[in-house]
């Protein structure tokens, strides 16, 4: 019997707009697509939020002995600056100002990726598809959307004609949009406009000749839409009909209603069983932007270089600060979130790291069976992690008490409670037992909070030759003072 038999789970499902329970489509299979990120530049600190939610929710599907295949993306080519489908390929854009090959520039951030999802302690996806690999097949895609009449071809570009497709299906069902509203709220053509109507989209673009991203089609030299790319490399891996498809809340619409539209077209019916949508990050309380300064970067947190936080968080308490909130709901990031955060880990990390060593007793003063149950109803009432974190803190009061000889757990017990705070903890929050080097930053973060203050202390005594010796040689140990209108704060 597999753990999947004893828990059903519940999710949301952004295509009804309700929870539901979750079956898969083959019986102990489950295929999941999730819109991986455009690489033209250092992985968003809002996107490896929405890749967390999914590894989490990979990593439960897989405690439960799911054999999943989990297919997430590399946008390499197709994704416009505007989404209106203007302007330039953001990825020929970044090569043409940096002077690179496009593909230097995907390889650049490809790896960067790769590098921040592997510091937070990310399981690769099953398969890691990329755009400009799967040409071949988007042309194929195009051919039949062309032979089943929803779309046309005009010099050279080819577009899904989404007017004809609403008569015989609904555009807009995923997003709650009506195409009547969107053709009354959109300006009209521009006369050199190739689409018959402002809703269409590119499924092919024909490529200028200055366009250094090009392949050949029966179309002539030209690059594929967006779109397509997710709808060809999902068919291609999980099928015509799979489970869940997730990505971005920013993502529903368009891309996914056309992904949908694609599909539909094609195939006759809809693709996706779940819909999952992960909502966004903000930080101080406002939308992240690199052009308001209101930003920062996975790395610069690691390190502390930047001029938002007091201090470096370590990747490991970042994840533990992203799961106490659910996937669904806005989460604002913040120093004094993070400090407070901070502590909750550490205090989980030690009380875990403690449970060996309990002392053995006759009875237990709480029901271990019960509180692991509660664990999973967590899990599968929509993974809802803050629930569950609620949980493991609960475990938490109760090691302490046993600590302190308050209470007792019997052998058994404090085997079913260790294995038990592990699963959830490690395998499934994804969270790294780092616990000596947390305590060790930990103490570290203290060191360098009294040098501060000696330091502050000398200077007010006009003492600089001492207040000097400690910024150089803590600099010489590789941690950076940085003197603000807040008081000094420091990065490693
Ligand atoms: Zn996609």
């Amino acid at each position: 019997m597999h753990l999947y038999q004893q828990q059903t789970i519940k999710i949301h499902n952004s295509l009804t707009g309700k929870k539901e329970v979750f079956v898969p489509l083959n019986e102990g299979h489950i295929g999941m697509y999730v819109c991986g990120p455009t690489v033209y530049s250092n992985v968003h600190l809002g996107n490896c939020r929405t890749f967390m939610s999914f590894d989490m929710i990979f990593r439960y599907f897989k405690h439960l002995g799911y054999n999943v295949r989990y297919v997430r993306n590399i946008t390499d080519a197709g994704h416009l600056v505007d989404d209106a489908e203007e302007g330039e390929d953001k990825i020929a854009k970044k090569a043409r100002l940096e002077q690179l090959e496009p593909m230097e520039v995907v390889q650049r951030y490809t790896v960067d990726f790769h590098n921040i999802l592997e510091k937070f302690n990310f399981l690769p996806p099953s398969i890691e598809p990329t755009a400009t690999g799967h040409i071949i097949e988007q042309i194929e895609i195009i051919k039949e959307i062309l032979e089943k009449g929803f779309a046309y071809e005009r010099n050279g570009s080819v577009y899904f004609d989404v007017v004809k497709f609403n008569e015989s299906h609904e555009y807009g069902k995923l997003s709650g949009r009506k195409l009547e509203d969107m053709i009354a709220n959109t300006r009209e053509l521009a006369a050199q406009d190739d689409k018959k109507s402002p809703q269409d989209f590119a499924l092919w673009k024909n490529a200028e000749p200055q366009h250094i991203m090009r392949w050949p089609s029966p179309w002539g030299d030209g690059f594929p839409g967006w779109h397509l790319e997710c709808t060809a490399m999902s068919t291609k891996y999980l099928g015509e009909t799979f489970d869940i498809h997730g990505g971005g809340m920013d993502l529903k619409f368009p891309h996914h209603e056309c992904e949908i539209a694609q599909a539909e077209a094609c195939n006759g019916h809809s693709p996706v069983r779940y819909w999952m949508h992960a909502n966004m990050l903000t930080l101080n309380g406002k939308k992240m932007a690199k052009s308001t300064g209101n930003s920062i970067l996975p790395g610069e947190i690691f390190s502390g270089e930047n001029d938002i936080l007091s201090k470096p968080f370590s990747p490991s308490m970042v994840r533990f600060f992203m799961m106490q909130a659910h996937y669904t709901s806005i989460l604002d990031i913040s120093n004094d979130a993070l400090l407070a955060s901070e502590k909750g880990f550490n205090k989980l990390m030690e009380a875990i790291g403690s449970i060996k060593s309990l002392p053995e007793g006759k009875t237990t003063d709480f029901n271990v069976t019960e509180w692991k149950q509660a664990c999973y109803d967590a899990m599968n009432d929509d993974f809802n992690t803050p629930i569950l974190i609620a949980k493991l803190f609960d475990a938490v009061k109760h090691i302490n008490l046993i600590k302190e000889g308050s209470e007792t757990i019997t052998a058994s017990d404090k085997e079913l409670l260790m294995q038990t705070m592990h699963d959830f903890t490690f395998d499934i929050l994804g969270l790294e037992n780092k616990q000596s080097s947390n305590v060790d930053s930990e103490k570290l973060s203290g060191v360098v909070e009294l040098l501060i203050e000696l330091r502050k202390e000398a200077r007010e005594n006009k003492d600089f030759a001492t207040s000097d010796k400690i910024r150089d040689q803590l600099a010489d140990l590789g941690i950076q003072l940085k003197d603000g209108k807040e008081g000094t704060t420091y990065s490693l």
